[in-house]
């Protein structure tokens, strides 16, 4: 399968262009990007054959039926519906949109088309969380009662841009973070949170955005969910806690784009590690989505799930700014 990559972006070089080529017969035919400056040179260093301004003349190769978008998010909405419209599949990067109406119009129109509409949600492809989410399955912690996310992390300098200082892009810690970290709770608990309180700030980096945020979520089953996202903690380490009746699991370091941290189970019988399924996730992502392409199951995250996200991270933000608790609008999903 041929891939049009809609934004040369930190993201696309750094993991998806390796993701897609090591999917057997897979490979990246167009770069897309809004600089006529550096495309050409982009796509020659990431060894892609054509190069574009025009998202209309790569959406125009009948031998490319996958497409993969990394711009900043303010783009993703146009950019997705062109590419369904052309009949392809697309994988897009979160937030899916600006606002929710817009990730419902992308998802609603892919479903139309009959293309794969899926949204890049990496963490739920890791060995880590699959596991966890097993062992909650299973019951070995019995009823969950709560879940802490932490999710503060520094935002390394060369990533110090749009996403600290530009609303109009979609930037803040909460469009960034606290989405993933919503599809995390979804994804590990299976069920919806209802309702949010927030707080958020700038602790440091961000400007006209907020760089922190902390937030408490209330889950349909009673459960509890805390959350913290954050661009300005150098050393505070990643990581989550599930508490239950009967158990408690403790993930170290597993809040990342590779495969790495620890887990740990602690029960009546005592404490144990867990292992866990080491694959790279984002390659992991993209081999769910082409299965899903060639009708075995759906991707690993689909369009619902990233409207779903974008939905919390909106109530957690739409909380903090008017200091009250939020019902959560899922836009009828
Ligand atoms: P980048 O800032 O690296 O890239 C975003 C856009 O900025 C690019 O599409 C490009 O525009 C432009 N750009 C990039 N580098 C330069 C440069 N050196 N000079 C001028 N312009 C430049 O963003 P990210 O890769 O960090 O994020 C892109 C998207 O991916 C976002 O939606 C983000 O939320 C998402 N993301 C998802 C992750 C995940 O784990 N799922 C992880 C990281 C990001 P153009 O294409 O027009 O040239």
């Amino acid at each position: 399968m041929r891939w049009v990559f809609v934004g040369a972006s930190t993201i696309a070089a750094q993991y998806m262009i390796g993701a897609v080529r090591s999917q057997a017969g897979h490979d990246v035919s167009w770069i897309v990007s809004g600089s006529e400056a550096r495309v050409g040179e982009w796509a020659k260093s990431h060894e892609i054959p054509d190069a574009t301004t025009d998202l209309a003349k790569a959406l125009a190769d009948n031998d490319a039926s996958a497409v993969y978008i990394s711009s900043t998010n303010e783009k993703h909405h146009a950019q997705a519906m062109a590419a369904i419209e052309a009949g392809k599949h697309v994988l897009c990067e979160k937030p899916l949109a600006m606002s929710l109406r817009d990730a419902i119009e992308m998802t609603g129109a892919a479903r139309n088309a009959g293309v794969v509409f899926a949204t890049n949600h990496h963490l739920r492809c890791s060995g880590s969380h699959r596991k966890i989410r097993e062992l909650i399955a299973q019951g070995r912690i019995g009823q969950v009662l709560s879940l802490r996310i932490f999710h503060a992390v520094h935002l390394p300098q060369h990533l110090q841009g749009w996403r600290i200082n530009d609303a109009s892009a979609g930037g803040g810690v909460i469009p960034d973070i606290t989405v993933h970290d919503a599809d995390v709770a979804r994804f590990l608990l299976g069920e919806d949170p209802v309702d949010v309180v927030a707080q958020m700030a700038t602790s440091g980096m961000g400007d006209g955005v907020e760089d922190s945020a902390m937030s408490a979520w209330m889950m349909p089953s009673g459960a509890m969910v805390m959350s913290h996202e954050s661009f300005t903690h150098p050393f505070a380490g990643s990581g989550l806690e599930v508490h239950g009746s009967e158990g408690s699991i403790f993930a170290r370091g597993v809040m990342t784009q590779e495969p790495l941290g620890e887990i740990e189970i602690v029960t009546a019988e005592g404490r144990e590690p867990v292992l866990y399924s080491s694959h790279p996730l984002y390659e992991q992502g993209v081999a769910d989505f082409v299965d899903a392409v060639a009708g075995q199951g759906r991707p690993a995250a689909d369009g619902i799930d990233g409207i779903k996200s974008l939905a919390v991270a909106h109530a957690v933000r739409e909380a903090a700014q008017s200091g009250t608790r939020v019902t959560i609008d899922y836009g009828g999903f």
